[in-house]
This record gives C-alpha cells, sequence and structure tokens, in this order.
C-alpha cells in the first residue's frame, strides 16, 4: 500500500467522517474528486442510484474551476475537435502575428511536446472525422440528459433553446464550415445555411453590422445556459439526495494497493474508498501520474467577460462570430461575450489586453450594445479548458481497479457533461447504457 505521510489528529477527524458514512450504509464509498461539471454531473449520477458518494475539492464552492464562467452554450453542433487538419497553419499564423484564436505563450513549446506531437498527430482528416462523429453522439445524448435533469428537478439556470447561429465573414471559412455540417448530416446534426436578411430574421440585432457578414449557419437544436448555476443547483439536488461533500480539501494523493483503489490521501486527512472518480479538470493528469497512469491533457485558457443588462432589449440567439473568434451568449438579464484558446501551463492570470479584445468583439458585432450594458460592473473571468490530444474526453476505468475517469472534455464540457456523467454511472454499475462508452475510455485507439 502506497500511503503517504500521517497527518495526526486532522487523519483522526477524517477517520470519523469516515466512520460515519460507512455507519450509515453497508455499501463501500465512492469518491469523486473536483465539484466542476464533470465531478457534480458524476456525483449527482451515482448518488441518486443508491451509491454512498464523497464529493472532494480543494474549492470552496461547486463550480470553482473551469466550469465557473464558460460561454454557456451547448453545442452539439460544435463537436469537432480543435485539431482539425488545418490546425498546425493557424498555429504558425498566431506565432508569427497573424489572427488566429490559438496561441502558444513562450517557453510552452518544450511543455507541449509529447501532447503536442499526438495533438498535431490527430489533426488528420481521418481522425477529424471519426472524434468529430463520437463527439457528436455524446454531445447529443449529454443535452438529451441536461433536459432531462432540468425538468425532472426543477432546475432553474438561464436556459435557453433558440438554437445557435454562426456567422461568417470569409467564403474559406464558411465553405469549410457548410461541409463539415454536411457531412454530420447522417449523425442528425440539424442546419441551416442563411442569408444576411435571414440573419436578422433569426437575431435582429445583427443588423447594423449585417454589411460585413456574408452568411451563417444555425443550428436549431443547440441551448444555452449558465453552467455555474447548474452546476451549484445539481450539486444542492446531489446533497438532497444523501450525497456526502468536502470543500477546501486537496487530494494529493489516490491510494492503491496490488488489488486496486483504497483511499485517497488528503489535506485533512486519509480517506478509505473502493472507487475513485477523477474529475479534476487540467489537474487530473498531475493526479493520476502519481499512480503512473499518463493522460494526454493539457489546460487550454479561455476568457469570458459577463454583463448585466441595464436597459432594453439584448441579443435573443447565442452567436459565434467565426471572424472575431467570439462567442456572444445571452444569459438570462446577462449578456457575455468569451474567446481565445492560449497554451499558457497553468496560468490563470487574466490579461487585461485580452479582456479589451472581447470587449472590442462585442462591439464590434453589436456596436449599439454599449448603452444597455452595466460596463463598469462587468467581470472579467479565464478558465482553463482540459483539452486532449486526440480530442475525445476519456471516461470510464482504467487499468487500476477501481479507478475511474470524466475529464479531458476540452471546448464541450458543458455540452457533454450531463451524459458522461450518467455513462459513467451507468458503466460502474454494469447497467445497460443508452451510448457505447468504448470511443472514450482510455485504452481506445489513437489514429
Ligand atoms: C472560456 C471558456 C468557454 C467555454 N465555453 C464552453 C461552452 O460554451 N460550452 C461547453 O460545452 N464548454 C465550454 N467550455 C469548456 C467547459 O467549461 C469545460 O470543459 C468544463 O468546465 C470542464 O469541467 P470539469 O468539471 O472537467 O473541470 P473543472 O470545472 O475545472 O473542475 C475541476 C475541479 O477539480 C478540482 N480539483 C482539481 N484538482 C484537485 C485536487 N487535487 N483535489 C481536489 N480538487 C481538485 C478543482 O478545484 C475544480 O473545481 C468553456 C471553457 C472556457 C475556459
Amino acid at each position: 500500500m502506497k500511503y503517504g505521510p500521517n497527518k495526526g489528529t486532522e487523519i483522526k477527524y477524517m477517520m470519523k467522517q469516515r466512520h460515519e458514512l460507512t455507519n450509515n450504509c453497508d455499501k463501500p464509498l465512492t469518491i469523486v474528486i473536483g465539484a466542476g461539471l464533470a465531478g457534480v454531473s458524476t456525483a449527482y449520477a451515482l448518488a441518486a442510484r443508491g451509491v454512498p458518494t464523497l464529493l472532494i475539492d480543494e474549492g470552496s464552492e461547486p463550480a470553482s474551476g473551469s466550469s465557473h464562467a464558460n460561454a454557456g452554450m451547448l453545442t452539439s453542433s460544435m463537436s469537432s475537435p480543435w485539431n482539425s487538419p488545418g490546425l498546425l497553419w493557424q498555429v504558425a499564423k498566431a506565432t508569427f502575428g497573424g489572427s488566429s484564436p490559438f496561441s502558444i505563450r513562450a517557453g510552452q513549446m518544450l511543455k507541449l511536446a509529447f501532447w503536442g506531437l499526438s495533438f498535431f498527430r490527430s489533426a488528420n482528416t481521418r481522425h477529424y472525422q471519426y472524434a468529430s462523429k463520437m463527439n457528436f453522439r455524446l454531445a447529443q445524448y449529454s443535452m438529451g440528459r441536461t433536459r432531462a435533469l432540468r425538468t425532472a428537478l426543477n432546475l432553474e439556470y438561464d436556459s435557453d433553446s433558440q438554437g445557435t447561429l454562426k456567422i461568417f465573414r470569409d467564403h474559406k471559412a464558411f465553405s469549410r464550415a457548410i461541409g463539415l455540417a454536411r457531412s454530420m448530416c447522417n449523425e442528425g446534426l440539424a442546419f441551416s445555411v442563411v442569408t444576411p436578411e435571414e440573419i436578422i430574421q433569426i437575431e435582429p440585432m445583427l443588423a447594423s453590422k449585417i454589411g460585413s457578414i456574408i452568411g451563417g449557419i444555425y443550428y436549431p437544436d443547440d441551448e444555452s445556459g449558465d453552467a455555474n448555476k447548474f452546476t451549484q443547483r445539481l450539486f444542492d439536488e446531489f446533497v438532497r439526495v444523501g450525497g456526502e461533500v468536502r470543500f477546501n480539501t486537496c487530494i494529493a494523493r489516490i491510494v492503491e494497493d496490488k488489488n486496486g483503489i483504497v483511499g485517497v490521501e488528503t489535506s485533512a486527512g486519509i480517506v478509505d474508498c473502493k472507487q475513485v472518480v477523477v474529475a479534476a479538470g487540467h489537474a487530473s493528469v498531475g493526479l493520476l501520474a502519481l499512480n503512473s497512469i499518463s493522460l494526454p491533457i493539457k489546460p487550454v485558457k479561455g476568457y469570458s467577460v459577463t454583463f448585466e443588462c441595464k436597459e432594453g432589449y439584448l441579443p435573443r440567439v447565442p452567436v459565434v462570430d467565426d471572424g472575431n473568434f467570439a462567442v456572444v451568449t445571452p444569459l438570462g438579464s446577462r449578456l457575455r461575450v468569451s474567446g481565445f484558446a492560449e497554451f499558457s501551463g497553468n496560468d490563470d492570470t487574466i490579461d487585461d489586453s485580452r479582456v479589451a479584445e472581447l470587449v472590442s468583439a462585442l462591439d464590434n458585432i453589436y456596436p449599439s450594445i454599449g448603452s444597455r450594458l452595466r460596463l463598469h460592473e462587468a467581470k472579467a473571468w479565464t478558465g482553463l479548458r482540459p483539452v486532449s490530444a486526440d480530442g475525445l474526453p476519456f471516461i470510464g476505468g482504467t487499468s487500476i481497479k477501481g479507478l475511474f475517469l470524466n475529464t479531458g472534455h476540452g471546448h464541450l464540457g458543458w455540452t457533454m457533461a450531463a451524459g458522461s456523467g450518467h455513462l459513467l454511472a451507468d458503466h460502474m454499475l454494469d447497467q445497460p447504457a443508452e451510448i457505447d462508452i468504448r470511443p472514450y475510455q482510455i485504452d481506445r485507439d489513437y489514429f
């Protein structure tokens, strides 16, 4: 057994907790690490089916990591991984000062070495099409699960079902996106290619800058909503069905012996358990490395700025502006603009120039919107997406008995959260699942 250093009285406290937990039920405890979208969705799916579950997070509340203020879009339409066949060119352009949503900060090149090789190796047509389809299946399934939870539990998270609108200012990018959408038709992607006039009908507030927009694609099945509120509400339900929780508690190590998982070593002591789910976002990598599991995930930094509406109407539909590399999402009485994909390691500090770029992108899309928003109360945020090298998440078991994964969802972590949690719970409980888990398991084949 590989237990770490003794932590004295704190351990006794945790042992008391453990004793209470095992006293309450005769089934062994499952620990979920991480109270973001992935962790809370998994913890709820387990606890709701009677599995004694303890959720642990180093933060002080649910959704304190990358799930805190994301773009708020549930978009099976955007299931393609980021490593598209043209990616290498885009990164090169960004590195030499051109415009691209991607950037690699100096000093990160070497750190990206192995992951980067795998990332670029997956940037081929065959893998791209395969990963897009597998992500789409999971995304569609997950959005169905999100709707089911919303209805069954009466969850309030500023949800909307208006679809999303992608607008284009560049002919090449427009025809590439149409081709991609067509290739997903057989999988069930609904979309319509729209003219500038039709764009104004879908989102009248785009009228003033319509001259620079050549066309768009409307995806009617997409949804939107505040991921943070969803996570908080689902967390409340997790507690209501008997789930246990420890915040401000950092997991230092997952403990195994030759028969599998035996516990976790935390900042407050050791907790025994038979099963662990790692849903710690990009930090999953460091934790699993201690158990000799190598997870090809890197943090990719993004930004959002959220405004309260002062007066008048806000846009109705979430808009993805391909030319400005920005997404603008209405969330109840708020408007959020998001963007950027920076490889800058674990750095989560806010760069004011990035915030200014997002505000200016918003102004470009909706020139008159400033007067309707409380600009001085804007909330800037940055988060680190857990991006896998082959563009697919990791859901399922590992080579260690009792150790499970639910992480690596990259830019689709909100879209895929409810489904990934449910799918993993089905797998752990050996129950039939609605979709095949194999494409997301860690031992999948890479192309
Ligand atoms: C700018 C931006 C916009 C985005 N927009 C969208 C979108 O529109 N649609 C979409 O589908 N997705 C979007 N995403 C992606 C989505 O937000 C992420 O994929 C998702 O939040 C990942 O959730 P998670 O639960 O895996 O990780 P996190 O939310 O990061 O949760 C991990 C948790 O683990 C905890 N933790 C880590 N290490 C430890 C430890 N050792 N001990 C205890 N706790 C630990 C952390 O405190 C954290 O709370 C966006 C992301 C960003 C950054």
